[in-house]
């Protein structure tokens, strides 16, 4: 079978650009994915798809579209075509949404395995994914933060220990370089490492810890930079270098721990073996996958008595340990509450553009407009200026700027001028992580520790999808766990289109705005003071429920 890539130059294959933006992106989604045979994008499971019949026919129902109709996705599969209105998203879609009590690993490998449903991540399956530019600067901020709050504002001469270097965890040793330290990841799969090195987010390997402790001592030494890919298993790595008494300053993980079947290889194995014991003896890999990752985060706090600063970035890492005995598990950190909530709380997020036209140019005429209309913006300025010397594209040329209220819409607004104006090649798509201030419930994650205990509430990220479908959106999507993040998360994606036109100027401004809006208003409903300022100073419109109530007193 040919390899799947987006489509790029100006010809179009649907009915509008609107319709074949969503196609370049859904194509882009598996260009970049790192097991395109079977649909999987990354995060080990996450795929675009249900089946290739359903990507096949979702193709061909996105060239024949109208643009008053909708297509409705359930899980990676095309259900029908809706005629709705012009101002209707064009793509609805609920991927892998589970009954609460019924929402467990269990049952989603059941109803996986039957064909009813996929894990579509968070960006796989609802056509956003970009590759590991797309967690890059939020890895980097999140370093930066440790940087500033540890370290005097700096990470030259600092030794970074992670693992995980697939999709997501690719960005890991280049925001360990861009932010000026020592990174060494562990990784078990070599083509894994040989893939980053190839995409230039990794500069060396090798498969012996002395070599790569060595490498990583003469860094920290001189104060320079430096990446390290370890073909190695974590689990093993890491309290081996407990046992030769190396510390880090810095340790986390990104290997998929969340997924103890398909995701984290245990100790012992090489993925082949893992895949050979996955048909074989299912039971008995999930938990030696559960005993590793129990002696990894038991390393993992060991660093952390020595006095490191470690946390877990994303990957529940956390919550199986403990379920494998390691009742302290929760003394490491979160990465969104140590680090980013300040952020979150002002709906400052992964926001993301996607150069339809496949030309690099139109991300670097974004870039110039961005550093001129945003020099303000310390946190977008400074990313602006790394990225554009040193992340290379992914796929379609495509940028990530965590950019807030009122900022994101005013850049897309700024760049449909341009497309209209033909400053750009084409088109520019829009889109941003779900894990964004009012998309994402994780209780683990996203939402750990609120100060008003609304950790679980998922009324959020529902709430946003209908408000985006509401304000125009041209897809939008809403997701829960699979695999092993079965009925820890719900969460909800969108993208909006700038083709030049002036509807899709009143699109932008709608849905981008509204969907950061309720971000604010969601930190500022459980009390974060930023939020209330962020209210304030834009002039959302909360309803003051005090007013309410002195009302209702009289
Ligand atoms: P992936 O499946 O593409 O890659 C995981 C990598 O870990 C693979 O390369 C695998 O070979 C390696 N690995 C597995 N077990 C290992 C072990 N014992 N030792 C060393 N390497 C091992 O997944 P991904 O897309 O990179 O995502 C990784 C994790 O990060 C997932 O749990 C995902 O959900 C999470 N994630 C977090 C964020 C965030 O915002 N912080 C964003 C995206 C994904």
């Amino acid at each position: 079978m040919t390899r799947i890539t987006a489509e790029r130059g100006g010809k179009l294959r649907c009915k509008g650009w609107r319709q074949e933006a969503l196609l370049r992106m859904l194509e882009n989604v598996l260009e970049n994915s790192e097991n395109q045979k079977e649909l999987i994008v990354y995060a080990s499971l996450g795929k675009a798809a249900r089946n290739w019949p359903s990507y096949r026919a979702i193709v061909d129902t996105l060239k024949h579209l109208e643009e008053d109709e909708t297509l409705v996705i359930q899980s990676g599969k095309p259900i029908g075509i809706f005629k709705t209105h012009r101002q209707a998203p064009l793509v609805v879609m609920a991927n892998c949404n589970l009954v609460g009590r019924w929402a467990t690993s269990e049952n989603f490998y059941e109803l996986q395995d039957k064909g009813l449903i996929i894990w579509g991540g968070l960006t796989a399956a609802a056509w956003q994914y970009i590759g590991s530019q797309g967690v890059i600067q939020g890895t980097y901020e999140i370093f930066q933060s440790i940087a500033r709050l540890h370290f005097g504002g700096d990470l030259r001469g600092r030794f970074i220990l992670t693992a995980g270097l697939g999709g997501m965890g690719g960005a890991q040793p280049l925001a360990g370089r861009l932010a000026n330290a020592a990174i060494l990841c562990v990784e078990v799969a070599e083509e894994r490492i040989d893939k980053r090195i190839a995409a230039g987010y990794l500069q060396r390997k090798t498969d012996s810890l002395d070599e790569a402790l060595s490498w990583i001592a003469e860094a920290v030494s001189n104060r320079k930079s430096l990446s390290v890919g370890l073909l190695g298993n974590a689990a093993d790595i890491y309290p081996e270098l407990l046992r030769r008494g190396v510390q880090p300053d810095i340790v986390t993980d990104q290997t998929s721990a969340h997924d103890l079947l398909y995701g984290y290889i245990p100790s012992g194995f090489s993925p082949a073996s893992a895949a050979a014991a996955r048909r074989l003896n299912p039971a008995g890999l999930q938990a030696a996958a559960g005993v590793s990752i129990a002696n990894e985060v038991r390393a993992m706090l060991e660093f952390k008595k020595r006095g490191a600063v470690v946390f877990d970035n994303g990957n529940n890492i956390r919550s199986q340990a403990a379920q494998y005995g390691v009742l302290d598990a929760f003394e490491i950190d979160i990465f969104t509450e140590a680090f980013l909530r300040p952020l979150f709380a002002r709906a400052i997020g992964p926001f993301r553009w996607i150069a339809l036209s496949g030309d690099p140019q139109d991300i670097r005429i974004i870039d110039d407009f961005i550093l001129q209309e945003f020099s303000d913006n310390e946190i977008v300025s400074n990313w602006i200026i790394l990225a554009n010397s040193y992340v290379p594209f992914e796929g379609l040329p495509a940028r990530i700027g965590w950019f807030g209220h009122k900022d994101r819409s005013k850049l897309a607004l700024a760049v449909n001028s341009m497309v209209r104006e033909g400053t750009l090649a084409g088109p520019v798509a829009f889109s941003r992580d779900h894990l964004d201030a009012a998309a994402m419930a994780h209780p683990n994650i996203m939402t750990e520790r609120m100060k008003d205990g609304s950790d679980t509430i998922a009324d959020w990220p529902l709430l946003n999808a209908m408000l985006n479908c509401s304000s125009m959106a041209d897809l939008v999507a809403i997701h829960s766990g699979g695999g092993g993040y079965a009925g820890y998360m719900t969460s909800a994606g969108v993208t909006i289109v700038a083709d030049g036109t002036r509807e899709s100027d009143l699109r932008l401004r709608t849905a981008l705005d509204n969907d950061t809006g309720l971000g604010v208003l969601r930190y500022a409903d459980a009390g974060y003071e930023e939020s209330l300022e962020e209210v304030r100073d834009k002039s959302i419109a909360r309803v003051d429920i005090s007013l309410h109530e002195s009302i209702h007193a009289d």
